[in-house]
This record gives structure tokens, sequence and C-alpha cells, in this order.
């Protein structure tokens, strides 16, 4: 079984800053990391190829510097590690980064299933494996919280709702994003890293992965953020003191009465 897994580098969350002026993130110069929820990923991806001596291979879109997160996918298990990089890519908006990561996926060759973390913890839409899916038109399931059964080409899956659990069944080649419920992500060994050390990263630009330049960058981006603004938030306190069944009445009225105000103004 060959499984691929798109992981993102984000910001270290206590390391993000937001230009005042212009309200758009500062990435360089801050501390940057393997999006945490990719490990999930990850690490569902090495039991998979485990159980059926199958391969991984990490894919990632991002400056040069994302190479370290490709490291840590291969020290962890990855056998084949791809640096999605080109300055022709800046700018990209999720249409545009799960155009050229599909594109990338085209370029690979066969795959049985594509996994993806649930979300980036810095972009935080959770389009991106959707995004994939359409672009290569194959089964997508979201919020994947667990792995039942893979008989022949058929996977039944969990995935996580607001209300409980449902139970999917689907065919590959699919992509499924999942969650953290569906594994405890293992920590890389003294192995692993050395293996990482000696595994070159395989480096494409658009040119290679035969990417329409119209689709991708700021002007295949068919979104544009117009304002990002921190929510102000004002705080207020009332104390009430509900000693005996009439201030605990008053404070519940009172409690009432808020509500109303918020709600019906
Ligand atoms: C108009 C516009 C301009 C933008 N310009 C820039 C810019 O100049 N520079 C910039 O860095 N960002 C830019 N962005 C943000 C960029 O679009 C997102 O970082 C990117 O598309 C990922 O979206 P997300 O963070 O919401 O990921 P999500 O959709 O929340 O991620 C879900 C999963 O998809 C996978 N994934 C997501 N992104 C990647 C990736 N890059 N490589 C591999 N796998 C991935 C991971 O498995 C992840 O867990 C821009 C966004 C917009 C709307």
């Amino acid at each position: 079984m060959h499984i691929i897994v798109p992981i993102k580098q984000v910001p270290q969350s206590s390391a993000v800053k937001m230009d005042p002026v212009t309200g758009t993130m500062i990435r360089s110069g801050s501390a940057a990391t393997l999006n945490p929820l990719d490990l999930y990923a990850l690490e569902t991806a090495l039991c998979l190829s485990e159980r059926s001596a199958g391969s991984v291979t990490a894919l990632t879109m991002g400056p040069p510097s994302a190479a370290q997160i490709l490291k840590e996918a291969l020290s962890m298990g990855a056998s084949r590690a791809i640096l999605l990089t080109d300055r022709l890519f800046g700018g990209s908006d999720t249409y545009a980064t799960s155009y050229a990561l599909s594109k990338a996926i085209e370029h690979i060759g066969s795959f049985d299933l594509i996994i993806t973390g649930e979300r980036a913890t810095d972009g935080d839409t959770a389009q991106v494996g959707p995004g994939i899916a359409a672009w290569l038109d194959v089964a997508l399931v979201t919020y994947v919280s667990a792995i039942n059964t893979i008989v022949d080409r058929t996977m039944e899956v969990e995935r996580l709702t607001e209300e409980g659990y449902q139970a999917v069944r689907l065919t590959l080649p699919a992509l499924i994003s999942v969650v953290k419920e569906i594994a405890i992500p293992r920590l890389p060994t003294l192995r692993g890293k050395k293996r990482a050390m000696n595994t070159p990263i395989e480096e494409w630009d658009a040119r290679t992965i035969g990417a329409d330049i119209g689709k991708i960058g700021l002007k295949g981006s068919p979104t544009r953020v117009v304002k990002i603004e921190s929510p102000k938030v004002a705080r207020t306190a009332e104390v009430h003191i509900a000693s005996d069944e009439d201030s605990m009445k008053g404070a519940v009225d009172r409690l009432i009465d808020i509500i109303e105000e918020v709600y019906h103004g």
C-alpha cells in the first residue's frame, strides 16, 4: 500500500506575530514546526504501511526551510520525502495550494491513500485536503477517527461528527483527513534520525510537476485577504452572592436579563 501524507510547516503557536499595519502573519524569523495535527496523519500512514509492507511518501509545499519537517517525517519512518518549492507558488490560497499538491501527487504516480491532518494550526481552513481530493477526483472522507478494516480496495472507517460517529465505506484510491483520536504519534528513534540524515529530499518546482502557471501563486488564487482584525474582547463583570433563596432568585433573574440583553439587544 502506497500512502502519501501532505504535511505543512507552521509557525510555533507561541511565536506567531501579526504585522499591525498590514494585518498579515509575519512568517520570516519566527520558529517553525511540523503542523502538530499532521503527526496523527503520519502515524496512521506508518501503521497502515507497516501492516501491509507498504510505503509512505511525505510531501510538503513551502519555502526551502520546510525541508526540516520532511526530515522529521523521515525520522518517524516515512520512506520518501518531496519538497515542492518555487517562488511561483508564493501567495497561493487554499485553491492554488491544493492544485499544486494534486499536480505533485499526479507526478508521484500511483497511490492507494492520501492522509492529511484535520487542519493546519495557522491557516486553519481545513480546505486543502478536500481540495486535493477534488482536483484528483478521488473519494474523500474528513474527520476520520478510526480505520476499521481494509479488504482489497474497500476501506471502512469511523468519522467523528458533532453528534457521535458515522461509519463510512469507501473505495481506494481515496483521501482521508484524520483527527487526534485516531492514533498516538510515535517519537523518532535514533535509527530513524540517522536514516533521515542519509535520505535525500527531492525538490520539485512548478515546471517539474507541470503546473499551469495561471492556477498557482497569488495570480492563481481566487481569494484575497482583504482585512485581518484581532477580536476586541470587552470584559465586564457583576458579582452576585446568592446566600439565600431570595438572593438566589435575584441572581438568576439578573442572569436572564443579561442573556436577553445580549441576544435581543
Ligand atoms: C489570498 C491568500 C494569500 C495567501 N498567501 C500566502 C503566502 O504568501 N504565503 C503563505 O505561506 N501562505 C499564504 N496563504 C495561506 C495559504 O493559502 C495556506 O497556508 C495554505 O493554503 C494552507 O491552508 P491552511 O493553512 O488553511 O491548511 P488546512 O487546509 O487547514 O490544512 C489541512 C491539511 O492539508 C495539508 N496541507 C495544508 N497545507 C499544506 C502544504 N503547504 N503542504 C502540504 N500539505 C499541506 C496538511 O495535511 C494539513 O493538515 C494565503 C492564503 C490566501 C487566502
